[in-house]
């Protein structure tokens, strides 16, 4: 591949690409976003509980208190039962479990992550999703039924919300407390509260002046929209609405509002990258014929696809794996696997130009062997962006809108969306797109929202504008941690992040964290969530049999393992900085602090070098007592 034998000019785009990209960044980066507190604290009420909960406070001790219940949360007690660990509690501030699928109930929402991947527990439950790609109603079902299964209702403690958790060292416990009131005494705790939990709010001036109705997606208010998930929003036929932001979840919720307001006008900042989704139904017996093991092979297959590993055959097959194979496929002969990785990364000549004046990536050969196939890399993201950017031309019939709609950034540089009916929504006669050119919104008024000099008047503003990243983490999870001599987590990783295998950190002893912060993180987020609960489950085990009551990361391997992530972040710095400004690259302003990462050799290595950590039986890098 050579860029003669393309029909567009890549010394062009990346041009194009490096303007896009600067009108974005903004100095404020991510204090451009406030924090849903105060006046604006009704952005995240709970509009899916039917009655509010009553009970009496509980005071009791517990072996372990899991925080939250969502996927992570479900899967910790999962392994925990198959473990025999059966004395936990689950704390979780929604109505019932979920988490991200409890919350983000918005018409259309779903998954674009193969369901046969996404969905975790396949092969105990024996569950069937219904397509391809599931939506978020099954979702939610099959949340309650992998509950059901693992009893995980038994002592939830539901509507409930962490205030703060404190490590009693004289009793070797943490002290949990809710705003009921509770004060649970666990030998251990399970921080799974959720990477993107805290809906956020772009800070634009006159926000709190607007008189009509507002909401964020992730709290869908259908008793004003009327409908459900699956649309038909009867209460909007009368309303002129605006949608602001063009994320991910704007792309699935656009297309029923569109389908059903008098008007809507869609505010957009930066457009998404809108490729193919190609839902189908699944083959009933497809699955049955399946042999054991089926479901770990799937989505080992496609997350080693997605790092540009040797596979013998795609199994899922689709836009993600697409992809990955034209960005990695031409190099699969070339260039071994931890190049490949390496070269996922740094597809950017200026990479190859900081090698040559001595930086030092990981890699077990030589950069500049490999320059010319970073280059056929970024050749082939360029020639896969222009396919995603004809599609705008072909399906979106005004020519001008056509062309605010394409991206101009590398594909993975934000979150790619694929979606059938996003595109086409714009050729309604009742939907307007607002193409801000990368400023945003100018104000809110009392009836509207001004663009521009514009002023567009508005029933109802829906904020799809996304979650907190890379704010403080007792501010995202909502309480705070106060371990060793009282020290906070906020403290303790003010000045960056700090763990062991990204699970542990010195100073809060039988502390676990959950997430993907220093660890391996999956495009099917379940995934890694399986894997910290296979962990947990076998840390807890072994721990149990050597009688330790108190796990603590020692400082020498959690000075390794940063040192570790800060090697491999080392990686992606160069990709990030090119791209667009979002929540991957820390709003354009790149990772001041490299420890703030996840496992930059990517999830199947990380996943084999815990597999062998644990294989051991050791706990090597743990201190017991
Ligand atoms: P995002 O953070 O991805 O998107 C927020 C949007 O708001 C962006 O388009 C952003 O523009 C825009 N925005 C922010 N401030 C302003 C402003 N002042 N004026 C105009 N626009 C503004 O949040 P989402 O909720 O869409 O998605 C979050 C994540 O959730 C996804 O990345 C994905 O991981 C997950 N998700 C997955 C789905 C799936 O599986 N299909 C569906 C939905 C969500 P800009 O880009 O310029 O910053």
């Amino acid at each position: 591949m050579n860029a003669k034998s393309f029909n567009f000019d890549p010394e062009a785009l990346g041009r194009k690409y490096q303007e896009e990209r600067d009108k974005r960044v903004r100095v404020d980066g991510n204090d451009q976003y406030q924090e849903v507190t105060g006046e604006f604290a009704y952005f995240v009420e709970d509009p899916y509980i039917n009655s509010e909960l009553k009970r009496e406070a509980i005071e009791e001790e517990v072996e372990v208190v899991i925080i939250g219940g969502g996927f992570g949360g479900m899967l910790a007690a999962a392994r925990l039962r198959e473990a025999g660990i059966n004395d936990f509690r689950i704390i979780e501030k929604g109505g019932d479990f979920g988490g991200t699928w409890y919350w983000n109930r918005y018409p259309g929402a779903s998954c674009d992550i193969e369901s046969y991947v996404y969905f975790p527990l396949l092969e105990n439950t024996g569950f069937v999703p219904k397509q391809k790609y599931t939506n978020a109603p099954e979702t939610l079902e099959y949340c309650r039924v992998i509950a059901k299964k693992y009893a995980l209702h038994d002592g939830a403690l539901l509507q409930t919300l962490v205030t703060s958790t404190d490590w009693d060292e004289s009793q070797g416990r943490w002290i949990v407390s809710t705003d009921r009131q509770d004060t649970l005494k666990a030998r251990f705790v399970v921080h799974s509260n959720g990477p993107l939990n805290r809906p956020k709010l772009p800070a634009i001036k006159g926000i709190s002046d607007f008189k009509g109705h507002t909401f964020h997606t992730s709290r869908w208010d259908y008793a004003y929209t009327g409908g459900d998930a699956y649309g038909g929003l009867t209460g909007l036929a009368d309303k002129r609405v605006a949608v602001i932001g063009t994320g991910a979840t704007a792309v699935q919720c656009v297309p029923h509002v569109g389908a059903s307001a008098e008007h809507l006008y869609v505010f957009q900042r930066t457009p998404s990258s809108i490729d193919v989704r190609n839902n189908k139904p699944t083959d009933p017996n497809w699955m049955q014929e399946q042999a054991p093991g089926w479901h770990d092979e799937r989505r080992r297959n496609f997350e080693s696809i997605m790092v540009g590993g040797v596979v013998k055959e795609d199994l899922v097959s689709d836009g993600w794996t697409e992809a990955f194979r034209l960005l990695f496929g031409n190099l699969q002969d070339k260039a071994p696997s931890k190049a490949r990785m390496a070269l996922w990364a740094l597809t950017s000549v200026a990479s190859v130009e900081r090698y040559k004046q001595g930086f030092k990536p990981y890699m077990t050969k030589k950069v500049t062997d490999y320059m010319d196939l970073a280059r056929e890399m970024e050749l082939a993201d360029y020639q896969k962006m222009e396919g995603v950017r004809a599609r705008a031309d072909q399906v979106v019939e005004d020519e001008q809108t056509a062309e605010a709609l394409k991206p101009y950034y590398r594909q993975f540089c934000k979150r790619p969306c694929f979606h059938d009916e996003y595109l086409p929504t714009f050729n309604l006669p009742n939907v307007s797109l607002v193409n801000t050119d990368g400023k945003g919104v100018d104000q809110i008024t009392a009836d509207g929202i001004i663009f521009n000099g514009k002023e567009y008047k508005v029933d109802c503003i829906i904020f799809a504008t996304g979650f907190e990243v890379g704010t403080d983490y007792a501010r995202r999870a909502g309480y705070q941690i106060n371990g060793v001599a009282g020290q906070s987590i906020s403290e303790k990783w003010a000045d960056g992040l700090s763990t062991f295998h990204g699970m542990h950190t010195k100073g809060f002893p039988n502390a676990f964290f959950f997430g993907p912060a220093q660890s391996g993180f999956t495009a099917t987020y379940t995934y890694s969530l399986d894997e910290q609960s296979v962990h947990l489950a076998h840390i807890l085990t072994v721990a149990g049999e050597k009688g330790a009551k108190r796990i603590e990361a020692s400082e020498i391997a959690e000075k390794a393992w940063v040192q570790t992530i800060i090697e491999k972040a080392r990686l992606t710095a160069d990709f990030q900085a090119k791209c667009t400004p979002g929540y991957y690259n820390n709003e354009g302003k790149g990772n001041a602090k490299p420890q703030n990462n996840m496992y930059g050799g990517g999830p199947i290595e990380f996943f084999g070098l815990m597999k062998k950590w644990r294989s051991k039986g050791d706990l090597k890098g743990l201190e017991l007592s």
